[in-house]
């Protein structure tokens, strides 16, 4: 093997070496997006226990329409559902709030 031929080898194993830094760049951010995703998951689920949990238990009176507790659901569960970290308006309605205050959640509730 002359010296041309190991010089070449060497600019192929580096041109490799970039190709598999960016790919290992590209998964990573996957990672982290997939991370992100199933924390925001694990809170709205555990929200959402609590609250079926809530809606379960007899000793509350109950609210609305039993069949559906969204039909006939009235300001108070929506500002409930609001406090407890959810969106409830139009633009992101039932998603977990996960930047604090919303604008046009507050807006809703005040109208
Ligand atoms: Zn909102």
């Amino acid at each position: 093997m002359d010296k041309q031929d190991i010089f070449g080898q060497v600019e192929n194993m580096e041109e490799e070496l970039g190709i598999a830094f960016a790919n290992f760049t590209t998964f990573k951010k996957t990672v982290v997006k997939l991370m992100e995703e199933n924390q925001r998951l694990s809170i709205e689920n555990q929200q959402l226990r609590k609250l079926l949990k809530r809606e379960a238990d007899p000793a509350l009176p109950a609210q609305g329409d039993k069949e559906n507790p969204m039909i006939g659901e009235g300001y108070d569960n929506l500002a409930r559902l609001y406090y407890e970290g959810f969106h409830i308006c139009n633009v992101y309605y039932g998603h977990l709030r996960t930047e604090g205050d919303c604008m046009f959640c507050i807006s809703f509730l005040n109208k």
